[in-house]
This record gives C-alpha cells, structure tokens and sequence, in this order.
C-alpha cells in the first residue's frame, strides 16, 4: 500500500501536508489539511493506489474534502479523480486544454489559467501555466512561503518532464522553465519522486539548462 508521509515532520513550512507517495507509474498525491481538504493531484486511482485507504490515515472524510486541483490530465495524475468522486464531491480545478482530453464527466470541473488562484486550508495556491509536459500543464505556486507544486513540469536535479506526448511541445518546456526559475522557490514538490526541502530553485535553474542546450 503506498506510504504516507507527514511532511511537517520534514519541513516546519509543511506543517498540515501529507504526501501519498505514488506506487509504481502513480503520481505523488499532496493532501493540504486534514477537516478540511484540498489534493494536489490524484494518482493513478488503480488497484494499488485506491487513495481512500491513505486518505482515511490521514484523517480526510468524503464529507471534508474540499477540492483536487490537478497538474495536468495524464491518467496517472488524473485517475484517481474518479475514485474520489464515488465517494465525495470537490471541485476539480484543471487548465483548460488539458480539460479537452477528459472525457469522463467531472461534476464540478473548474477550469484554470494563469493567474487564478485555488483557496485551500493552508495558503491559496497561485496558477501558473506551464505548457510543455502537456498544453495544459500549471504548477501551484505558494508565493509567500516560496513553496512550487510542479506536477510533470519540472523535477529534482535538473530534470524536467517529457515533451514528447500527443500535447507537448519541446519550445514551450523550456519556455517554462524559464518562467519557473525567475520565482522565488525554496521547496519544490514534484509529481514524482520526493521532494526538495531547500535552494530548490537551483533544481529548477539546471532543469533549464539542460533544457535549453539541448542540441
Ligand atoms: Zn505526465
């Protein structure tokens, strides 16, 4: 069963985050607050990662959770909405673009773009939209404490997401990356693997790099 990881044991800033660490090709799914809910991504909703199980750890009722915000449509991100809405009603924040490739009905589908924010427990999370990964991708990014959710976009040391599914676009990643390296980041929480706790926006500057010199 995945694990679940309290994070404000890692990082004061986190104090109130849970992460359920994606099994196999399962995204990370990030739980701000606990009575009241809100998910960064949903997993891959399979057999191995039913999410109620560590929802319930973690102390989130169906009747509490408030919202999933959802970095991009990929069904490893994506699938896992679905489980969540058998048994509780959050609005689904997602960009628009990526919206087009949902074809299951969400019942409170909120589209996204830059700028927008998604009020959650904690601190309200700002949209940033980076294309790339998929046209619709957005990073949440928490200005005040220089905290980055990055989805697919951009991961630990140096890397970045593929750009080379049916909506990604190489010129636009590292356009993106650009755009993500200018913001004051300290933690970054990706959408696989574990996250970085300090100087995180020097991850993000060498994932530009490496990027942009791509010959
Ligand atoms: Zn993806």
């Amino acid at each position: 069963m995945p694990r679940v990881i309290d994070l404000g044991e890692r990082s004061p800033k986190l104090r109130g985050v849970h992460l359920i660490v994606g099994e196999g090709l399962c995204s990370n799914i990030y739980v701000l607050g606990v009575e009241e809910a809100v998910l960064i991504d949903a997993g891959v909703g399979n057999r191995l990662n039913p999410v109620w199980p560590q929802l319930e750890e973690i102390g989130v009722k169906p009747e509490g959770l408030r919202g999933v915000a959802v970095t991009h449509a990929h069904h490893d991100h994506i699938g896992g909405v679905f489980r969540i809405l058998e048994r509780a009603d959050p609005e689904v924040y997602l960009h628009r673009f990526d919206a087009e490739y949902v074809a299951t009905y969400i019942r409170r589908l909120r589209l996204v773009d830059e700028g927008d924010v998604v009020e959650t427990p904690l601190w309200p999370l700002r949209v940033i939209w980076t294309p790339g990964h998929t046209r619709g991708s957005i990073c949440l990014y928490v200005e005040d404490e220089a905290i980055l959710f990055s989805g697919d976009t951009v991961f630990p040391w140096g890397y970045y997401g593929r750009y080379n599914g049916e909506t990604g676009s190489y010129q636009d990643i590292v356009e993106s990356l650009r755009r993500l390296k200018e913001l004051q980041v300290e933690l970054l929480l990706p959408g696989h693997g574990g996250p970085i706790y300090r100087d995180a926006h020097r991850h993000i500057e060498l994932a530009y790099r490496n990027a942009a010199s791509k010959p």
